[in-house]
Formats: structure tokens, sequence, C-alpha cells
């Protein structure tokens, strides 16, 4: 897995790429909430589930199936003042999916441990795509985190989510301002 680090990056993209207006706390602690608690699936070890088993790390919890009970699931219970199935709705539901989902992609871009159980329970195949840049997170406490191991993992996905990230929001907003730019001058030439 990518670290904490990584998967919030991700979160706060994809955040900033879905919505224009402004979004409260609540918005942005269940993105992050979503992007992370896959790996809360590490517990299964204490209870010996094997890594390869469909339960196990990274097969359920981050399978597909997975986000979207979870991206519907936070939306239905944190967003009850948005109209229960109206488009907006949809769209956060679909948001959460997406953002929880995005944690098993990061996922199966490192090159360590098995790979991403996408199809949990239909499927126990693993996946990992065929480029695999992102450092791997130790698994194993802080200590190991802090040290130079951590520093790597940091430093690939400063460059390898960080980067885009930075790139995707940059290129959104700049589109956001030429399209509103592009609206005020028709409207100055209509009146
Ligand atoms: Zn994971």
């Amino acid at each position: 897995m990518p670290s904490i680090i990584g998967h919030t990056i991700a979160s706060v993209g994809f955040g900033k790429l879905f919505s224009q207006e402004r979004q409260d706390l609540r918005f942005w602690l269940l993105a992050a909430y979503c992007s992370l608690i896959p790996d809360g699936d590490v517990i299964l070890f204490y209870f010996d589930v094997p890594y390869g088993h469909m339960f196990g790390h990274r097969g359920f919890s981050h399978s597909i199936l997975f986000a979207v009970i979870l991206g519907f699931s936070v939306t239905l219970l944190f967003f009850r003042d948005i109209p229960k199935y109206s488009p907006q709705w949809w769209r956060y539901a679909a948001f959460f999916s997406l953002v929880t989902a995005s944690h098993g992609l990061l996922d199966a871009l490192t090159y360590g441990g098995y790979g991403v159980g996408f199809f949990v329970p239909f499927s126990s195949q693993r996946y990992f795509f065929p480029w695999r840049p992102i450092e791997v997170a130790p698994i194993g406490g802080l200590t190991r985190f802090f040290g130079p191991e951590g520093w790597r993992v940091i430093r690939s996905e400063l460059i390898w989510i960080g980067i885009p990230t930075a790139a995707a929001i940059t290129a959104a907003s700049l589109t956001r301002r030429l399209r509103r730019n592009k609206k005020k001058s028709s409207m100055e030439i209509h009146t």
C-alpha cells in the first residue's frame, strides 16, 4: 500500500476535481476516510486470515463492490441534507465510491505484497498494473515508517501521486477560470 499520505493526497485531489463549490470539513474528512479505510483489513492478520484469502489484506475491502457499498452508505448516512436520489445525491455517491476505489487502484501501482482483489467476491484473482512505480509502505509500525524506508516511500508518493494530483487540480482550476471568463465576456458582448 502507499502510505496514509499517498491515499490522502489522492482523496484531496479527487475532492478538488469533483466540486467547484466550497466543501465543508465533513466532506473532506469522509473523503480521507474512504481513501484509507480499505487498509483496516490488516486487522484480519491478527485473526489469522491469510493474505491471499478473499477477505485477507487487499481482498474484499479493496474491491469495486466494497467501494460502491461504502460510497453509497456514506452518502446515505452523512448527506441527509441532499434530496435522496437527486442528481446531486448520485454525484456524491459516485464520488465517494470513486475515492474508495482509488485506494485499490493506487495499491495496484505499488510493487510490494500481493495484488488487489478488484472483483472479490466474484473472483479471488489479485491484480497489479503492469507499471508499478510506487514504493510500498512498510507494515510494521511507525518506527519503520519514519526511518529511511519511510522516506523512500514518501518521496515516491510525492512524485507519483503528489505531482499528478497538483497538475490535475491546476489544470481543472485553469479550465474553470477560462470557462468563467469566456461566459463573462460573451455576456458583456450581448449586453
Ligand atoms: Zn491497501
